[in-house]
């Protein structure tokens, strides 16, 4: 990932990080930067801002990049990362929360309805992502 922090967007401690650690649960500033998270995260390779990276961002307090990440949504919600932290931060809720933020502004609505897939897709599909999908379409 390529990030370039522009100092004048960074709000640590704005009501969007209060935010993120009231929906998430999470004290994001718990996290040390130690990096387990991403090393262990399987769908890494198909991020643009690694786990540990999304919980720099939130620290800081950089809304727009946050949400305009493709991550959030590559995200499976395996909890690997949440059982690899030394911090016990649960990472997926992290992610959880920013997905909700984006679904809960309305401006998105292309999130899959698992109650519109046919017995036989339901079926075919790997039961992770039907629990990923299911955690999306409940956020
Ligand atoms: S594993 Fe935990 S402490 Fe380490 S970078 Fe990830 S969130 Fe931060
Ligand atoms: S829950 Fe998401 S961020 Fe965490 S390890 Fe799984 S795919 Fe990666």
């Amino acid at each position: 990932m390529n990030t370039t922090l522009c100092i004048s967007s960074i709000r640590p401690g704005s009501p969007f990080v209060a935010l993120i650690e009231k929906i998430s649960g999470q004290n994001l500033l718990a996290c040390y930067q130690c990096g387990k998270c991403s090393a262990g995260c399987p769908m890494a390779p198909h991020m643009d801002v690694l786990p540990n990276q999304i919980i720099r961002l939130a620290q800081l307090g950089m809304k727009e990049k946050l949400l305009t990440t493709r991550s959030i949504w590559v995200c499976v919600s395996c909890m690997t990362c949440n059982s690899r932290c030394p911090k016990d931060i649960r990472i997926a809720e992290v992610f959880e929360a920013l997905r909700e933020m984006v679904l809960r502004d309305g401006s998105r609505d292309d999130r899959l309805d698992v109650r519109e897939l046919s017995p036989e897709a339901r079926g075919a599909l790997p039961p992770i992502a039907m629990i990923s999908a299911m955690r999306k379409l409940t956020s």
